[in-house]
C-alpha cells in the first residue's frame, strides 16, 4: 500500500470556502485546515470550521483544525490614495501620529515603534519588498532612507531586521481569538511571533481558561525565537517554520539552514513540526508548481517535517484543489527515498516514561521484523506522537474513540486516525476487533505481522503499557 505519510495543511479563505471546492480538497488529501485570524471575522471562522468538519464527515476523513493567531504584526497605516511608490534614495517618514499617509510619510499601528528603533536600524516592509534604513528618530517620527523601493500600499507589515521589537506576543485581539478558538474546539493553536517559552505558556493558560485543550504551536518567525529555540520547543507541542516573517527578520538566505535545524531539534524533542509559507507560491495563478517549489516541498519531507502548509495558494489562489494534488504527489514521491533518522537519542538515553518505552520498543521492533502496520489504541494520542517521532515506513494507525484525539493525530507524520472502541473494555476483545478493523480497511492481510499497543486497564488516558505482536488471523476466539 502506498500511503502518504506527510500531512497537508491548507489555509482557508475565499478561494477554499465554497463547499464544492473544500470538499474536493478534503477528498484529495487535505488533513488540517488553518483558520487565519489575521483575516476575516470570528463568525466567518466559526462557519468555516463547521463547514470543514461537516464535509470531512461526508467524505469519511478526519480533518484537524489549526487556529492561527494574528499576533503583534506591526503594520503601517493607510494612504490617501491607497498606495505610493518608493524609489531608492527617497526620504520617507514612519510617523506614529500621522493619520493618512502620502508620498512623504505614513502612520503606524504600533505607536511605540519610534522608541524601539535607532539610527542605523533596518526596517523591512511588505514581506521584504521594501527596505528602509533609519537615518534618525525624533519624537513620533522615524526618518528613513529608501534602500530598496517598490509599491507600498495600505496596512503592509513592518519587520525589523535582526529583531528587537518589544511588542508582546499576545495582543488584546489574540486573547479574544483564543476564546473563539476554544469555542470551536481548535485542535491546534498557533502563536505568532513568540519570543520565549513564556509566551507559549501564557497562551496555554489563556486557552485553558477559555475551556479549550488545543495543542500549542509556536511559529518561529522572530530573530529572538531562534535564540530561544530550545525553550520554545520545550514549552510547545508543535512548531511552525514560519518562513515568511522569519526570512524578513533574519534574511532570506539564512532560512533554509534554519529550517533544517528547527525540524531536527523539534523532532528530537518529540514535538511536531509544520513547514510553511510560499511552498507552492506560483500555484496561486498557475496549474503546475515550479521545479524549485517541487524541490522545496520534497526537501521539507526529506528533512522530516510532519506537514507542509499552504497559505495564499489555498486561501486566495486560483487552483486550491490542484495545489493540494501537487503536494500529495510530491510528498509521496519524496517519502520513497526518506532515509533520515533523527532518532539519535534512541541509543543514548533511556526512555523517560512507560509510554515512551512502549513507543520506542514498537518502533525498534518495526525496524527489524516485517511488520505491516502498527495499531495503537490510544486515548490522548500521546503514544502515537512518540512513535511518529521515529522515522519508519510502517503505517501507524491511531485507534481512538475520541474525536478530538483523532483530529490531532491527523497532523502527525505517518499516523492515520481510525474511529474505534467506544465502550469496549475487555482487552482481548478490543485487540480482536482492532485487528478486524485493519483487515476491513484492507491495510493488513491474514498471516501478516502487526504490532498493537494498548493501555490496561482500557480507557484510562496516559497509560499505554502493553505491546503485543500479532500474526493477523491467529487470534480468533
Ligand atoms: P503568517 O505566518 O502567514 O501568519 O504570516 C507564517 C509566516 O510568517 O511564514
Ligand atoms: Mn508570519
Amino acid at each position: 500500500m502506498n500511503m502518504r505519510r506527510t500531512k497537508i495543511v491548507a489555509t482557508l479563505g475565499p478561494a477554499s470556502s465554497q463547499p464544492k471546492v473544500l470538499k474536493r480538497m478534503i477528498q484529495v488529501g487535505l488533513d488540517v485546515v488553518r483558520i487565519n485570524f489575521s483575516h476575516g471575522t470570528s463568525d466567518e471562522h466559526i462557519a468555516n470550521v463547521e463547514l470543514a468538519r461537516s464535509l470531512a464527515r461526508e467524505v469519511g476523513r478526519t480533518v484537524g483544525v489549526l487556529a492561527d493567531l494574528q499576533g503583534p504584526k506591526i503594520r503601517i497605516g493607510r494612504f490617501e490614495n491607497g498606495k505610493i511608490n518608493l524609489e531608492v534614495g527617497d526620504r520617507f517618514i514612519l510617523d506614529a501620529d500621522c493619520k493618512l499617509g502620502n508620498q512623504q510619510r505614513v502612520g503606524l499601528d504600533y505607536k511605540a515603534l519610534p522608541n524601539e528603533v535607532e539610527t542605523g536600524a533596518t526596517l523591512v516592509l511588505n514581506d521584504g519588498l521594501i527596505v528602509l534604513g533609519v537615518t534618525g528618530v525624533s519624537g513620533a517620527e522615524i526618518h528613513c532612507l529608501v534602500e530598496q523601493g517598490g509599491e507600498l500600499s495600505n496596512n503592509k507589515g513592518i519587520n525589523r531586521r535582526g529583531g528587537g521589537l518589544g511588542a508582546p506576543a499576545l495582543t488584546a485581539k489574540d486573547r479574544e481569538d483564543i476564546n473563539t478558538a476554544a469555542a470551536f474546539k481548535a485542535d491546534f493553536l498557533a502563536v505568532s511571533f513568540p519570543r520565549s517559552g513564556k509566551d507559549i505558556r501564557l497562551a496555554r493558560t489563556l486557552m485553558e481558561e477559555a475551556g479549550g485543550n488545543s495543542l500549542l504551536m509556536a511559529k518561529i518567525e522572530r530573530s529572538e525565537a531562534i535564540d530561544a529555540l530550545d525553550e520554545i520547543i520545550e514549552a510547545s507541542d508543535a512548531i511552525m517554520v514560519a518562513r515568511g516573517d522569519l526570512a524578513v527578520e533574519v534574511g532570506d538566505a539564512a532560512v533554509p539552514a534554519l529550517q533544517k535545524r528547527i525540524i531536527r531539534a523539534t523532532r528530537a524533542s518529540n514535538k511536531l513540526v509544520v513547514t510553511a509559507t510560499q511552498m507552492m507560491e506560483s500555484m496561486i495563478s498557475s496549474q503546475i508548481p515550479t521545479r524549485a517549489e517541487v524541490s522545496d516541498v520534497a526537501n521539507a519531507v526529506l528533512e522530516g517535517t510532519d506537514a507542509v502548509m499552504l497559505s495564499a495558494e489555498s486561501a486566495v489562489g486560483d487552483y486550491p484543489v490542484e495545489t493540494v494534488l501537487a503536494m500529495v504527489r510530491v510528498c509521496v514521491a519524496a517519502e520513497k527515498d526518506y532515509t533520515v533518522n533523527n532518532d539519535n537519542r534512541l541509543g543514548r538515553d533511556g526512555p523517560s516514561t512507560i509510554e515512551e518505552a512502549i513507543a520506542r520498543a514498537t518502533m525498534f521492533t518495526a525496524k527489524g521484523l516485517d511488520i505491516k502496520a502498527i495499531a495503537a489504541l490510544t486515548q490522548s494520542g500521546e503514544t502515537v506522537r512518540l512513535m511518529s517521532r521515529r522515522s519508519s515506513k510502517v503505517p501507524i494507525f491511531a485507534l481512538s474513540p475520541h474525536e478530538g484525539t483523532l483530529r490531532r493525530v491527523a497532523l502527525f507524520r505517518g499516523v492515520y486516525p481510525v474511529e474505534f472502541g467506544e465502550g469496549i473494555n475487555d482487552p482481548e476483545e478490543i485487540l480482536r476487533l482492532a485487528e478486524g478493523e485493519l483487515l476491513k480497511r484492507g491495510v493488513v492481510h491474514n498471516g501478516e505481522l502487526i504490532v498493537m499497543t494498548i493501555g490496561e486497564p482500557v480507557g484510562k488516558s496516559g497509560c499505554t503499557n502493553t505491546m503485543k505482536l500479532i500474526r493477523v488471523g491467529d487470534c480468533k476466539s
